[in-house]
């Protein structure tokens, strides 16, 4: 835990299921402020918790690719909370397909969630931060496959490069104002976005043997990164990437002294 962040404001995207829900979770543990974005339905575990914390849970339906949803985002959190201090840009998507036989629309979509919101998102927060001179910060949630190549994946695969090379330039560019901007790397980890591949035992075994540490990962790993990067702890890290991936971006093929 880290006392610092206690009366912080958060807005967190993709915040109703798996690493979003986590990390709100854990943001609220910390006596945070929350702005959970979601699309859909709330599920029970965050309608429980802005009911027990009505004075510092708020949660906003906004759809990440749309400008005005998401200005309209960034306007509630400030109207609610009177500031915003992190964006966590979680919010994601991904399908797999040959990349010969990809509609044009798939790989629209799939760059209008992950790269355009984050884009947006990040920009509201670089808009609050420069115009009240405010040391904030941003996370913006990547993939392994920043670094991997993912065939029947090209479209994930570049909007996640392209979110890695997105943040280390707004970095750069506010650095000398204090704000902060990095990304967490998740490597396999169990959310519903993995659900089906990892409820057959075959593809989970498939990929545990891809992970050097041999098992996949909990939204609560990905979590505890949220919670370090928005922390004191962190006050001196911007522009990097914080893989948490049990080591699957170290060639695992190469581990037993293979090659
Ligand atoms: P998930 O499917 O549970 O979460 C994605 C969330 O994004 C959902 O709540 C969904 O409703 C929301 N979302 C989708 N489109 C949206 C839109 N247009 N506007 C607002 N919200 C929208 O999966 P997850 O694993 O929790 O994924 C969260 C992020 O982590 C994604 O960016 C994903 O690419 C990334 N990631 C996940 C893993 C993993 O193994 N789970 C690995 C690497 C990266």
């Amino acid at each position: 835990m880290y006392g610092e962040l206690h009366g912080k404001v958060a807005v967190i995207t993709g915040a109703a299921t798996g690493l979003g829900l986590a990390i709100s979770l854990r943001y609220i543990l910390e006596g945070m402020n929350v702005v959970g974005d979601y699309v859909g339905t709330l599920p029970d575990e965050l309608a429980d918790a802005a009911k027990k914390h009505p004075d510092r849970v708020k949660f906003v339906e906004a759809d990440v690719s749309n400008e005005k949803q998401v200005e309209g985002l960034a306007k509630t959190a400030v109207d609610t909370f009177g500031d915003i201090d992190i964006w966590v840009n979680n919010a994601g998507v991904e399908k797999a397909c040959h990349t010969a036989e990809m509609p044009f629309k798939e790989w629209k979509k799939v760059l209008d969630v992950n790269l355009d919101g984050v884009f947006l998102g990040s920009r509201e927060a670089l808009k609050h931060f420069t115009k009240n001179k405010k040391k904030g910060t941003i996370i913006n949630m990547s993939s392994v496959h920043q670094q991997i190549p993912w065939p029947t994946f090209a479209h994930y695969a570049a909007s996640k490069g392209a979110t890695e090379m997105f943040t280390k330039t707004i970095a750069l560019e506010y650095a000398d104002q204090g704000i902060r901007a990095n990304c967490i790397a998740p490597g396999a980890i169990d959310t519903p976005i993995n659900a089906k591949k990892f409820s057959d035992p075959k593809q989970l075994a498939q990929t545990e043997s891809m992970v050097p540490m041999g098992n996949i990962g909990k939204p609560q790993d990905i979590a505890n990164a949220a919670a370090f990067l928005a922390s004191d702890e962190a006050s001196y890290i911007t522009g990097t990437t914080l893989f948490v991936d049990g080591g699957m971006t170290l060639y695992p093929s190469f581990q037993h002294g293979a090659g």
